[in-house]
């Protein structure tokens, strides 16, 4: 028995062409695959003449259905092929992402002699631009030139948005100039392409023209010239654009909303931003949500961040590798372990702990909280480390004074064949600078551009001069300094100005104080730094002196504070800070722990603090500092055996150095400092940083 294919027409309607041809365009647009698939087995089976025409519908019907498969079948079977067959192939490849096919055909073409049509070329140029082949994409430039299409309206924009999308800004000037008519189409382009470039003023400037040539706006030239005003924190200019969006209608677009949130969270307006959707919109999505959530983590504001983490969970919307990386970050420059490792839970939960970004954040994270075991868990898991991986682990052995694990996980990193960047080798001489590895370091900076082609910046000159000035090799550091290509940074002058007061060099250390003063000037730390020394030179007349100029200048000292976690809660000590409600037992504490680390050899090193008073008052002083009453809080909150973790703005002193090392040891605690450098591990009497620091 003959198989009967399904009749869907009446023979008479199968001879004519034109009722055809219309038919299968109506089935490409509404995607009815299987009823096009019936037409033409339908046609084959009445063995109807298949002519270049109604191939060529049947090539766009396949194409436009998905099934390139049947299309580029259709499409090498035709006996003859005109230009409209290799224009519907060409466009077919480019609709279904097979960009590099799309290119590949258009050379074919070339190659059979057809002159290519406008939209052979805006498809071309556009799989170039999304390929980032420039090259290819100005030699369509120059074909398209030669056949009349580059002043033409859609080649030309698609010709302007590939040059912007590249970065290269004056061609795609230059195209969008030459266009014959600018539409809304083109002046989207540029807009968009100058926003994603980073070039903000342009974007803005290139909307007010087109306002004023009167062009309609749209959604898409309302949210690129939003992203503009974002970048560069224009406000005002922002607010304006989001009445428009309102008389416009706008407001309900999601990609206008997203916009108008980031750009209200990068200029800092959270109430703003918040607002745009609403607190229960159905249109809040994870765009908006992560815009929300950086802006808040700007701000230094960590809880709102992780209650908008908590509602957009509470709405089903799914995080993702932004939103988290976003927050984890927060949580590292933060030091909030606890909130980190929460965030560690749901990074499992929703399985994206294999995405880099996320892997090297959790790695970083753990460092910065002073969990060095758990950091190098995470990077033991990461199948195979990125640079960024790399960076975050050798950066938290620096951190911790492990400046020979930081060079050996640097062998490693090269030995596995990753690249080091620029941040690699700031890690590295952190690292052994807080380890007194100064040949070492030095060996490093020298090679670091020779070797692995890596310009040494700012940033890495500082590093040399810390690592010099740490060892106590003042001469050479200055020597270095008066070598540097340009002058140090506050960083640089800062580590010189510290190495001389720990190493009391009084004449380097006035240079660089008066230096630093120059840079930083409401900055407090050369002022205090300078007073050090002259403190420990008993010069009491400079020291009021350098005290009357910082009231002149209006220069306030930075007080120093410690917070420590216990369970969800942060308690935050100043010195002398008795605010807390358990102030009484902390104060009781803080005695005893006194009397036991006297009996256990600690001596009081009042140094440290540059006042002309008696050194009775100076210990009491020092017994009060912040990091002191934040230990004996933690001690008498948390449980026995827990480690205590607690983090300081600035650096810890001296005498609350000595000081941790004898309380790690009478409590029998682990105590671990992040002041603003670094890790102090103190156990059993001695820190980790072997005093070196
Ligand atoms: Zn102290
Ligand atoms: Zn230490």
């Amino acid at each position: 028995m003959k198989f009967q294919t399904p009749c869907i027409f009446g023979k008479e309607m199968l001879k004519d062409p034109a009722f055809l041809a219309n038919f299968i365009q109506t089935l490409a647009q509404n995607k009815h695959l299987i009823k096009a698939k019936q037409l033409h087995s339908q046609l084959i089976s009445a063995g109807y003449p298949l002519c270049t025409s109604l191939s060529n519908h049947l090539v766009n019907m396949y194409s436009k259905c998905g099934e390139l498969g049947y299309a580029v079948k259709m499409f090498d079977k035709m006996t003859q092929r005109n230009l409209v067959s290799w224009t519907v192939m060409i466009t077919g490849f480019s609709q279904n992402y097979m960009l590099s096919e799309a290119v590949k055909t258009f050379c074919l073409m070339r190659s059979y002699g057809e002159s290519p049509t406008e939209f052979a070329f805006s498809t071309v140029i556009r799989a170039c631009t999304s390929l980032g082949s420039v090259d290819f994409g100005r030699q369509m430039h120059g074909l398209s030139l030669k056949y009349g299409f580059a002043c033409e309206l859609f080649v030309g924009s698609n010709l302007a948005n590939m040059y912007s999308k590249c970065g290269m800004i004056v061609e795609a000037c230059k195209v969008f100039e030459e266009l014959e008519f600018k539409d809304e189409v083109a002046w989207t382009a540029m807009i968009d392409g100058y926003a994603k470039n980073g070039e903000f003023e342009e974007a803005i400037m290139a909307y007010k023209r087109m306002v004023n040539d009167g062009v309609v706006i749209d959604q898409h030239v309302l949210s690129s010239t939003l992203d503009a005003c974002g970048g560069l924190k224009a406000q005002s200019a922002g607010k304006c654009l989001h009445s428009l969006v309102v008389k416009l209608g706008f407001e309900l677009e999601i990609s206008v909303g997203n916009a108008l949130t980031d750009m209200y969270s990068k200029v800092g307006d959270m109430g703003s931003a918040s607002n745009v959707f609403g607190i229960d919109s159905k249109c809040r999505n994870i765009v908006s949500c992560t815009s929300l959530i950086d802006g808040y983590v700007e701000l230094g504001r960590m809880k709102e961040a992780l209650d908008v983490f908590v509602e957009l969970q509470r709405h089903g919307i799914q995080p993702n590798e932004f939103t988290f990386s976003s927050l984890i970050k927060a949580c590292a420059n933060q030091a909030a372990l606890e909130q980190g490792s929460q965030l560690h839970a749901q990074v499992l939960k929703f399985s994206c702990h294999r995405n880099h970004f996320i892997s090297s954040v959790l790695v970083d994270m753990y460092g910065k909280c002073g969990l060095l075991d758990d950091s190098i868990r995470v990077f033991d898991g990461i199948e195979e480390p990125t640079e960024f991986a790399w960076n975050a682990l050798i950066n938290a052995f620096a951190q911790h004074g492990l400046g020979e694990k930081a060079t050996e996980n640097f062998d490693r990193m090269k030995n596995r064949g990753v690249k080091p960047n620029a941040i690699t080798f700031i890690c590295l001489l952190r690292g052994c600078s807080h380890a007194g590895l100064v040949k070492e370091g030095l060996n490093y900076f020298y090679s670091m551009e020779k070797i692995y082609g890596v310009m040494p910046r700012e940033e890495h000159y500082s590093c040399v001069i810390d690592l010099l000035g740490r060892a106590g090799k003042l001469k050479e550091a200055e020597e270095f300094i008066n070598k540097m290509p340009f002058e140090p940074n506050a960083f640089g002058w800062c580590s010189f100005l510290g190495a001389c007061r720990s190493h009391g060099d009084k004449d380097r250390g006035k240079l660089a104080a008066e230096k630093l003063m120059q840079l930083e000037p409401e900055n407090s730390g050369a002022h205090v730094l300078l007073s050090n020394i002259y403190a420990k030179e008993q010069q009491w007349e400079d020291v009021r002196a350098l005290r009357k100029m910082m009231r002149d200048g209006n220069v306030k000292k930075l007080p120093g504070y410690s917070w420590v976690d216990i369970g969800n809660k942060t308690h935050i000590f100043g010195a002398e800070d008795w605010c807390h409600p358990q102030k009484k037992e902390i104060y009781q504490k803080l005695d005893i722990l006194l009397d036991q680390i006297k009996n256990a050899g600690y001596t009081s090193n009042t140094e440290s603090i540059p006042l002309d008073i008696d050194d009775y008052t100076k210990e009491k002083m020092l017994h009060h500092h912040s990091e002191r009453i934040a230990v004996a809080f933690a001690l008498i909150s948390m449980p026995i055996g827990k480690p205590i973790i607690v983090k300081k703005n600035l650096r810890v002193c001296i005498d609350c150095h000595s000081a941790l090392k004898y309380i790690s040891k009478v409590s029998q605690r682990t105590i671990i400092v992040r002041d603003n450098s670094r890790f102090h591990h103190f156990t059993d009497g001695s820190c980790s940083c072997r005093d070196f620091w």
